[in-house]
């Protein structure tokens, strides 16, 4: 399953919910997901951090459907060719 696939399968599941929440709505959904993310890195919980990657990644798609981005085409076309900054896989850039 490629990006775009699973952003439209999000589209088929939770679109014309995620589209009557609206955009700012969607995005505390994600901003909480994240929390929850933060919580399980925190805690080392491996099953939490499956459950906690996976909603995060809906939500993002979610989002991303809401707003009208493939996040597919914008990931690749950032990052396809390697770092935005040196351009070089992997990055050269000073670790900050
Ligand atoms: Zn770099």
């Amino acid at each position: 399953m490629k990006i775009s696939d699973f952003q439209s399968l999000m589209l088929e599941i939770y679109g014309i919910r995620d589209r009557a929440r609206g955009p700012e709505r969607t995005m505390l959904w994600l901003v909480e997901e994240i929390g929850e993310l933060a919580e399980a890195v925190r805690e080392g919980n491996n099953s939490k951090l499956s459950e906690e990657f996976a909603d995060v990644f809906a939500w993002l798609a979610s989002l991303a459907n809401v707003v009208n981005i493939d996040l597919e085409t914008v990931a690749l076309s950032k990052y396809g060719s390697g770092c935005p900054v040196c351009k070089s896989i992997p990055c050269k850039c000073a670790i900050k």
